[in-house]
């Protein structure tokens, strides 16, 4: 399939989430130009403000591949991918994300994934949402224990 082909999927994917009650989000992930899994909004279907398009086509990637890590895979979303996304998109892994509809696009309908963008940019004590460190001592304790497992599985 072509690069058009596949973000062609990702819209009417997106379309088909609007007909069925989700948000207005589609994606596909492709290796070597085969989709190896679609997904789609279902924010309010299931209860879940994780389960974006691209979050959800992550999983059924990994899923389907048996894998955590999506090397080799590319990522055909029909708006830029939020934040969360977009950090999803890393750790998994992906090698290229192609977009269609933009942040202000997604702004525009009151999507406002551009005010996180926004948010990221400013340092914890001047971001809207407050953020307190506490009991670090502790904490720091288990990523000892990690540093020193032997037979640990990386990611
Ligand atoms: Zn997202």
């Amino acid at each position: 399939m072509t690069k058009e082909e596949l973000m062609r999927r990702a819209i009417e994917l997106s379309a088909d989430s609007v007909r069925n009650g989700g948000g207005p989000f589609g994606a596909v992930i492709v290796r070597n130009g085969e989709i190896i899994a679609e997904g789609s909004n279902g924010v309010t279907i299931y209860n879940d403000p994780t389960a974006h398009a691209e979050v959800s086509t992550i999983r059924k990637a990994c899923q389907k591949l048996n894998t955590f890590d999506l090397t080799g895979c590319e990522i055909y979303t029909s708006c830029e991918p939020c934040p969360m996304c977009l950090g999803a998109i890393y750790w998994a892994h992906l090698d290229k994300i192609y977009y269609a509809n933009d942040r202000k696009d997604a702004a525009g309908i009151g999507f406002d994934d551009d005010f996180i963008y926004q948010e990221i940019e400013l340092k914890p004590q001047y971001r809207k949402k407050p953020s307190e460190i506490l009991l670090r001592n502790e904490a720091i304790k288990v990523f000892e224990q990690w540093t020193a497992k032997t037979d640990k599985t990386e990611y």
